[in-house]
């Protein structure tokens, strides 16, 4: 186990070393409750591998994050909980927002008036030419071939 492991929480949870409120738990992946949820019913969902950010993820577990993810949508909607709607959301990198460096899908639970809310910068809105798109797409394309 790296330091980095050794000082992870999220890897302590898989370990068992610190305790969490457990939903689901296979071979490759575990989900549990957010202790400070936004909305009760805030789930986690995390490769028991510790993978710092998605580009180190396999993207196999990434699927089956995913897939778990759909389920305890799902689950939710169907558990008594106040549940009209989800947000899945992953916040990879600590600009866009990720606090614990061990990647995790948050399920979060939403009904009417909840208060949450994504706030977007200045440039939101603006549509771009064609050709800044296509430029774009054309980048992306491009990487995803040493991907
Ligand atoms: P993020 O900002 O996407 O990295 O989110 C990290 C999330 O982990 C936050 O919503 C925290 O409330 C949550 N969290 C931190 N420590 C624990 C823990 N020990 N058990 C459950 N959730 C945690
Ligand atoms: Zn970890």
């Amino acid at each position: 186990m790296t330091q980095e492991e050794k000082s992870c929480i999220f890897c302590k949870i898989v370990a068992g070393k610190l305790p969490s409120y457990t939903v689901y738990e296979d071979n490759q992946v575990v989900a549990f409750l957010d202790i400070k949820p936004i909305n009760p019913g805030h789930t986690l969902i995390i490769p028991k591998e510790h993978a710092p950010n998605l580009a180190e993820l396999d993207p196999e577990i990434g699927g089956k994050i995913f897939k778990v993810g759909v389920k305890i949508s799902a689950a939710l909607r169907r558990s008594g909980l106040r549940c009209d709607g989800v947000n899945l959301w992953l916040a990879d990198g600590k600009v866009a927002g990720q606090e614990v460096l061990h990647v995790h899908l948050h399920i979060v639970p939403r009904f009417r008036g909840d208060g949450f809310r994504i706030q977007v910068g200045p440039e939101y809105g603006r549509s771009p030419t064609g050709s800044e798109l296509a430029t774009n797409a054309a980048s992306i394309s491009q990487a995803l071939k040493s991907v």
